[in-house]
């Protein structure tokens, strides 16, 4: 088969190029051939991912959750789509998880080259593709807000320090909700929470759903603005893996149109994606990806 090594050579803390050795001589016991493109500036990958998709079988995206949307925006377009095999490079890599992909390439590599890759829903936020999560309010500015600088010299500290500072911000936006056959839910948020599996922001949910990531459907969690504790309230939840708490909505559908106010921010896969009014919407089995025997069995 015909693999493009797509990387970031800025993702993480240490430079992806070291690897590269590596990577080639693995390729070179085997009968797949390798080329390499490397990153030039943020969203190069989107255009090269589109130009290039119908000249391979795979693109192997090395990075972290923000390449691989890059990569994954690019494809969508296409209309010859390649399976997308991860290696994960980043802070995060909370995708490269879902799919249980760790960061040791050989054993990365041994699954690309020996198993099947499977179809994975595709969402959508806007105009933007994503694969895991989108979100609004409390914590959603943090994985885009911290600096490079500060990334590259703490990791994964650097996120947390600003997730603690983000506390002391007020959240409080009205949402108006439609999903499914045209039912409607008016809420006050102070944030609003969607994963396609269990894990964001480098934290296993295990109580968030146990929906499959080929179900044709996206979750949302509506976390509500009650008068006291609000704070405590949401970190109760995060600590108990995700449980929903009473005064929470949590609603699974193909689509959702949410009107909210303008200067709210949305996330799509730890990046800034747009702000106001939204329509979410899952696109059933649309990318193939290659994930862990164990994920293929049990989230698909
Ligand atoms: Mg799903």
């Amino acid at each position: 088969m015909k693999f493009l090594l797509l990387y970031n050579p800025v993702s993480g803390r240490s430079n992806f190029k070291i690897h590269l050795q590596e990577i080639k001589e693995l390729f070179a016991k085997t009968s797949h051939s390798l080329e390499i493109y490397e990153s030039k500036a943020a969203h190069d990958l989107d255009h090269v991912a589109l130009e290039e998709s119908s000249n391979y079988d795979v693109f192997l995206v090395a990075g972290g959750d923000g390449t691989l949307n890059e990569v994954l925006n690019g494809v969508m377009r296409a209309s010859k789509k390649p399976s997308l095999a991860v290696l994960p490079s980043g802070t995060a890599n909370d995708t490269a998880a879902i799919l249980g992909i760790n960061k040791s390439i050989k054993r990365s590599l041994d699954i690309y080259f020996n198993e099947t890759p499977v179809m994975m829903d595709v969402n959508q936020i806007n105009e933007q593709y994503f694969l895991y999560t989108a979100a609004s309010g409390l914590m959603t500015r943090v994985s885009y807000d911290v600096s490079r600088r500060h990334i590259k010299k703490y990791g994964y500290i650097a996120y947390m320090i600003a997730a603690v500072k983000d506390l002391s911000n007020d959240y409080r936006y009205p949402l108006r909700v439609k999903y499914g056959d045209n039912q409607t839910v008016s809420i006050e948020c102070a944030m609003v929470l969607g994963l396609s599996s269990n894990r964001v922001g480098g934290m296993r949910l295990n109580n968030f759903s146990h929906s499959k990531l080929n179900d044709g459907l996206f979750e949302l969690r509506f976390f509500k603005r009650v008068k006291s504790f609000w704070r405590f309230r949401l970190l109760s939840s995060f600590i108990r893996g995700g449980k929903k708490l009473r005064e929470d909505l949590q609603i699974a559908s193909s689509r959702f149109e949410i009107e909210t106010s303008s200067n709210v921010d949305w996330n799509a896969d730890g990046e800034f994606s747009c702000k106001g009014s939204v329509v979410i919407q899952t696109h059933k089995e649309a990318i193939s990806v290659y994930a862990s025997r164990k994920v293929k069995k049990k989230c698909f």
